[in-house]
């Protein structure tokens, strides 16, 4: 059995957005698919480690952003790779919209946004797959989605650039490099249970380097 045969399945990038009370938070996700058309479902699948999660599962709703092309590593950054615990991730954050149902979007580097209404929840272990009922949607811009493949190679900073950056010169040269988000572990030896502090993926997500 060939584990890489998963990595031939297509994805796009969205960030799916939550808002309870006072507090707007979002993720990135990769899994969002419309289920069926009458009536318009789509369905998306996050990590319960998600504040995100946590908040669409209390109030059942949210919004999935379609990012484009045209986003930068930046937006990653900001939804993807820092904790909405720790950090509100849309504090002085400009490119956000609300609709007439409340629903909050992000509008930078998007191309259309979906508003759902979640009917059901289905507990995968690891993630929650929320299926929605679309209450509101609109297109935004006409560049292209950006899709999981564009993002590894064209956004996400190759390993070689971010060891570089991250070495002085004088150190060891071998380096652990999360091929998830770039972090690199300065060390030789990487703990088989470590854990990425950017992106949170596994040991098995590091590849070992040489600059
Ligand atoms: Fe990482």
């Amino acid at each position: 059995m060939d584990v890489l045969a998963l990595n031939k399945i297509s994805y796009g990038l969205f960030v799916l957005t939550a808002w309870e009370g006072e507090k707007t938070n979002g993720c990135i996700v990769n899994t969002v698919m419309q289920v069926t058309v009458s009536p318009n479902a789509i369905a998306v699948a996050v990590n319960k480690d998600n504040l995100t999660c946590d908040m669409v599962k209390n109030t059942k709703e949210f919004t999935v952003s379609v990012l484009s092309e045209k986003a930068t590593f930046d937006t990653f950054k900001r939804f993807g790779l820092q904790s909405g615990r720790d950090v509100d991730k849309f504090k002085e954050y400009e490119y956000v919209k609300k609709n007439d149902l409340g629903g909050i979007y992000v509008t930078e580097s998007t191309n259309a946004y979906i508003h759902g209404k979640v009917k059901e929840m289905v507990d995968l272990g690891t993630h929650i797959m929320f299926i929605a009922d679309v209450c509101e949607m609109e297109v935004l811009s006409e560049e292209p989605s950006m899709t999981y493949s564009y993002y590894h190679e064209n956004v996400k900073p190759k390993p070689s650039i971010a060891v570089d950056e991250a070495l002085d010169g004088d150190k060891p040269a071998g380096k652990w490099v999360c091929k998830i988000c770039g972090y690199v572990h300065e060390d030789e030896n990487l703990p088989e249970d470590f854990i990425c502090p950017w992106c949170k993926h596994p040991a098995s997500d590091f590849e070992y380097v040489t600059a």
